[in-house]
């Protein structure tokens, strides 16, 4: 109980009659910043009010004496407190709050205290205090509102969240349950390095210690034992003089997985399952490498299949599949553990025999390739023989690079195809294809096109899955040759690169893209941008960020129209300098796309780590989509991977309706291919537009 209460329950009533209204205690009660009256229990009528009180009944303190609760609260108001004054004219100390309008109309909230005034056992009155609480119940009311809020918050996140005070569990929310696989009430009070995996504990009490605020991986400790791979970010939360922090964990299993995923059929072919040439191309520079060191010596064997095709298309597919997985089991069974055995794709396989003694070896691991493939094999019943046709190239006598002794086992094999199949050849330095004087003759009319600019751009468009939008045009190069045609890009860009042409190449290419791109857009062909090609090798060879500035500069093209696309190798080649020219590129405001993806190493750690715009998924996965299990899994992978990198995803090669609705229902956020439209020569574009939206986009092609 207050003073003040304490000294209106022991004061005499007539110290506060009317006699008294000029008193000491009537100045107090007036100066009080509450409402004030008494009333007499027996008849309810009131003996004292101070100005307030008598105020917020629309009195004065001299009117409302004598006079009876009910009148002076107003019959509503009485309705409301009459079973409190009841309780308080019957001995009890009541508290209530009520809430009342004021003059301005204004909600204000009420504490009403009514003190049964007792003397010798009897009561006499009742005391009634009325303090103002608006503000207090606002700032209650806001705090209640806001801890609502933050509840929702933190139950509609996916993410889980953890309050910690130096690493001991104050909250979590539901998110955080399903992550560790227990109550919130069961977790509060341990230590979070409890929920931790044992090698990522020092790196949390580091972020901890040092109040870091940057993103970082860790795995957290499920409830059954298994680990759980979580992207943490921390933040510093200073509340009443102390150090909280919050966590915000986010579950990365499903990139994970994916990258995983990507890892493995980055380095494997999705039908045997065996390295492809990737792997294989890796393995092999690093067993020259050692044998280098040793002095040592190896063989690669090259595998043929005679007459695969004509059983493919007799046959069929499927069953073809099946021999080629079979041939993938009989090479590995009759090699050794320490062999590898990688396919290159459709009926090429390579054998490595690494450590070998003599040539000869090598020759006898032919020879029994060549009787074990050859055994026929059972199709629905029925014998089929595939005989092989085997090339051997020798490290280091045929070669000292993982390229050139492939290149070289391939002639001999071919050599061998020649020489009736089913048998082996050793590699010849006769065997070379492109004689010198064919390579020189290449090297002069590939100069005298680059002087006469005997090149032209096809443009192939890009276009928005979810409506049919034009998203943008890829400009593909070929050389206008004389006698030979058009000639795709394939044919010369590597031996361009070879012979150091590609730099006057690739200077033309950017600039006759911008130039053509400006002049659609003056021609009100839709402002979308276009794409450019740069090779790793242009980006070592030349500036191609001064010549894109230049080319910007003297085309007029807004640098958000121009896009570059590069392949995963750029990146992983030139890490310094990719992060370099990337960020100059972004600051320019030029887009980049990633070229091929999937082929390559498919790491997220660069994709990362540099200011990337598009993915764009290698024609090889969408070629077999929608009938390819593995490749819907691949396509899949690699455009979850892309989301979560907030990157959008292109598909290449693109064909059928089948593809086109397969990537749509996987949300994959641009298409690009022959379903939609062949790389078109610049005259093209503009009719190619007008039928487009004349027939409404993507609606499927028959
Ligand atoms: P890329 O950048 O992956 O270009 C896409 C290639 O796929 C083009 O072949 C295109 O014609 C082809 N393509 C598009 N849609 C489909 C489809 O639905 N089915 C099939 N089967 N193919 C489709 P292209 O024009 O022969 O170019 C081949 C490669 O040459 C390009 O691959 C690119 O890496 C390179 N290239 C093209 N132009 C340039 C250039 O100006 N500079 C450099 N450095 N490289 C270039
Ligand atoms: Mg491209
Ligand atoms: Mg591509």
């Amino acid at each position: 109980m207050s003073d003040l209460q304490h000294s209106l329950r022991t004061a005499s009533p007539e110290a506060l009659g009317p006699g008294n209204s000029g008193s000491l205690l009537r100045v107090i009660a007036d100066a009080v910043p509450a409402s004030i009256a008494y009333y007499e229990a027996s008849t309810l009528r009131c003996r004292f009010a101070n100005e307030r009180y008598a105020r917020s009944c629309g009195q004065s303190t001299a009117s409302i004496l004598g006079m009876h609760a009910q009148d002076s609260v107003g019959a509503t108001t009485w309705k409301i407190i009459e079973p409190y004054t009841r309780r308080c004219a019957a001995g009890e100390a009541v508290r209530y709050t009520r809430e009342q309008l004021d003059e301005q109309g204004q909600r204000r909230m009420m504490e009403v205290h009514l003190i049964p005034h007792l003397q010798e056992g009897r009561q006499l009155g009742i005391f009634v205090m009325i303090h103002d609480i608006t503000h207090h119940w606002q700032a209650e009311r806001a705090v209640r509102e806001s801890n609502e809020r933050m509840r929702k918050f933190s139950a509609a996140t996916q993410e889980s969240l953890v309050f910690h005070k130096d690493g001991r569990v104050l909250d979590g929310n539901e998110a955080l349950e399903r992550l560790v696989g227990l109550q919130v009430a069961d977790v509060i009070g341990h230590s979070i390095l409890d929920y931790v995996a044992p090698e990522y504990r020092q790196s949390v009490i580091d972020y901890i210690a040092q109040g870091r605020e940057d993103t970082y991986e860790i795995a957290v400790l499920h409830r059954d034992g298994h680990s759980i791979p979580v992207e943490v970010v921390g933040k510093s939360m200073p509340h009443e003089g102390q150090e909280y922090r919050i966590a915000v964990l986010r579950d990365i299993t499903a990139r994970r997985q994916a990258q995983e995923h990507l890892a493995f059929i980055a380095l494997h072919d999705h039908l045997t399952q065996l390295p492809n040439r990737r792997y294989l191309t890796e393995q092999l520079g690093k067993t020259l490498a050692r044998l280098r060191l040793q002095q040592g010596r190896a063989a690669l064997l090259f595998i043929n299949l005679d007459h695969f095709k004509t059983v493919n298309e007799s046959l069929g597919h499927q069953v073809g599949d099946t021999l080629l997985c079979e041939m993938a089991q009989r090479l590995k069974a009759t090699v050794r553990a320490c062999d590898l055995v990688a396919r290159l794709g459709s009926d090429e396989f390579v054998v490595l025999l690494p450590d070998l003694g003599l040539a000869q070896e090598a020759a006898q691991v032919a020879d029994k390739l060549l009787a074990t493939i050859g055994r026929p094999h059972k199709v629905g019943g029925l014998p089929v023989s595939l005989s092989p046709s085997i090339g051997i190239s020798l490290f280091p006598e045929d070669g000292d690079e993982p390229e050139e002794l492939l290149r070289h086992a391939d002639l001999a094999m071919a050599y061998a195809k020649e020489s009736g199949r089913a048998n082996r050849q050793f590699y010849q330095a006769s065997m070379d294809a492109r004689t010198p004087h064919e390579e020189l003759r290449l090297e002069r009319q590939l100069r005298e096109a680059i002087a006469r600019q005997e090149f032209v751009l096809h443009y192939q468009p890009q276009v928005h899955l979810a409506d049919a939008r034009l998203a943008g045009f890829e400009a593909l190069v070929r050389w206008q040759h004389p006698e030979r045609g058009l000639v795709g890009p394939d044919e010369f860009i590597a031996f361009a690169e070879a012979r150091g042409l590609i730099t006057p190449i690739g200077r033309w290419v950017l600039h006759e893209a911008c130039r053509q791109l400006q002049a659609w857009h003056a021609a009100g062909l839709p402002t979308v941008p276009i794409a450019v090609n740069i090779s790793a090798l242009e980006l070592r060879q030349r500036d191609v960020l001064a010549d894109i500035r230049q080319v910007l500069h003297d085309t007029g093209l807004a640098p958000q129209y121009l896009e570059i696309e590069i392949t995963e190798s750029v990146l992983l080649q030139q890490s310094g300098t990719a992060a370099q020219m990337l960020a100059a590129l972004q600051a320019l405001g030029v887009g980049v796309s990633i070229d091929d993806f999937g082929t390559g190493y498919s790491s997220l750690a660069y994709l990362k780590r540099y200011p990337i715009d598009k993915l764009k998924i290698d024609r090889s996965f969408v070629i077999d989509t929608p009938d390819s299990q593995d490749d819907v899994a691949i396509v899949t992978a690699i455009i979850q991977m892309g989301h979560s990198l907030q990157l959008r995803v292109v598909a290449e090669g693109v064909e059928t309706p089948a593809q086109q609705a397969l990537l749509q229902r996987l949300g994959c956020d641009l298409v690009q291919g022959y379903g939609l439209s062949r790389p078109l020569a610049a005259d093209q574009v503009r009719p190619w537009w007008e039928a487009w939206q004349a027939r409404g986009g993507l609606t499927p092609t028959p």
